[in-house]
């Protein structure tokens, strides 16, 4: 059974990753509709176009690498390096252990950069300019961010030995899991609390999407939310106290203008202000 999904991975069609993508937009944006966590009195399709353009910008950047990623998987497995390849684990135990430290490295380490070094924030920052965070927001990402997530991914994939099904598995689920987390989905108190135990949830996410510091720097996860138990990054805020975008870039325009979002790493520096931490708006 755990082999007939590592050999799916393996080998899994473009086609069907195309279907995981569009599949995980229908699906929680139907939720969305029927138990959505803020009212949805936003235009839902104007917000969806800007997001869905750089998507389809983050799936080019993704398939126009993709061969190194490829190349860097056999290497490993070829040449018995990384974590993975080293020692001899039962499948069950490589998949969990594969999929925790893809994670780290391949998520939560360059989110966290993104957000402490500047030329990487320049980037990052139209993920964060978003005033209404749902389904669509999660690969609201620069061109430039998509590179660098992408570097970071075949380091990790290096670093812990990653078989190429390890590296499929990981980015199919990483990607329905941020289209969940992104969701505007109101869950109820005791599910959010048992899936909080396994993967992060809107909940969590929505608290990292708050437009003034020091709550865009928490919550950092896309999977596992145990890495920011680990590093002291986790905080739990009342969904419904929060407020979406970036406080440095709050104008229509820097917001919604496509031509505008890609020309905005370019731009002036403009620091942010650190409040206090009970000053929530
Ligand atoms: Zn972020």
């Amino acid at each position: 059974m755990l082999e007939n999904l590592t050999n799916y991975f393996a080998e899994i069609p473009s086609s069907h990753r195309t279907i995981i993508i569009v599949a995980g937009l229908t699906i929680f944006s139907l939720i969305e509709s029927a138990v959505p966590l803020f009212s949805l009195k936003y235009n839902r399709w104007r917000h969806a176009v800007v997001n869905i353009f750089f998507t389809l910008t983050t799936i080019l950047v993704n398939l126009l690498l993709a061969f190194l990623l490829l190349s860097a998987s056999d290497w490993v497995v070829e040449s018995g390096y990384g974590l993975l390849q080293m020692i001899d684990l039962h499948l069950g135990v490589e998949l969990i252990i594969g999929l925790l430290f893809m994670d780290l490295l391949g998520s939560y380490a360059p989110h966290w950069c993104e957000h402490h070094v500047t030329w990487m924030w320049r980037f990052h920052a139209i993920h964060h300019t978003d005033q209404h965070i749902d389904v669509t927001s999660a690969n609201r990402h620069h061109p430039g961010e998509s590179v660098i997530r992408f570097v970071f991914t075949i380091a990790a994939a290096i670093v812990i030995g990653a078989p190429i099904w390890l590296i499929m598995l990981y980015q199919s689920l990483s990607l329905t899991l941020s289209q969940f987390n992104h969701s505007n989905i109101q869950l109820p108190k005791a599910l959010d609390r048992i899936l909080l135990l396994f993967v992060c949830t809107p909940n969590m996410h929505h608290v990292h999407h708050h437009y003034r510091l020091p709550y865009s720097d928490t919550n950092y996860g896309n999977i596992f939310p145990y890495w920011d138990h680990l590093f002291g990054t986790y905080t739990v805020v009342d969904n419904q106290k929060l407020k979406y975008g970036l406080d440095t870039h709050m104008t229509t325009r820097e917001v919604t203008s496509i031509p505008s979002m890609l020309r905005q790493p370019f731009r002036p520096y403009r620091g942010r202000i650190e409040y206090d931490k009970e000053e929530l708006l």
